[in-house]
């Protein structure tokens, strides 16, 4: 699963959404969010992201952006 982090707080692009196979973006308060059940993990948004925001969840120290990408998913 990938997540979205701080980068993407306030950007407008969404070329991320747009490559996503399975359309699992979700919209945060003031950052776009990936829900974690529905990722199916091809990477292709990470390369698209023009701020580096995207992550893979296994990253280190990353644990705080895969509860709020969670959280945020599950609101909708
Ligand atoms: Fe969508 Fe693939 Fe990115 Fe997951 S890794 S959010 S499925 S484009």
């Amino acid at each position: 699963t990938y997540i979205v982090t701080d980068s993407c707080i306030n950007c407008k692009y969404t070329d991320c959404v747009e490559v996503c196979p399975v359309d699992c973006f979700y919209e945060g308060e003031n950052f776009l969010v990936i829900h974690p059940d529905e990722c199916i993990d091809c990477g292709v948004c990470e390369p698209e992201c023009p701020v580096e925001a995207i992550l893979p969840d296994t990253e280190a120290e990353m644990e705080n952006w895969v509860a709020l990408n969670g959280k945020y998913a599950e609101l909708w």
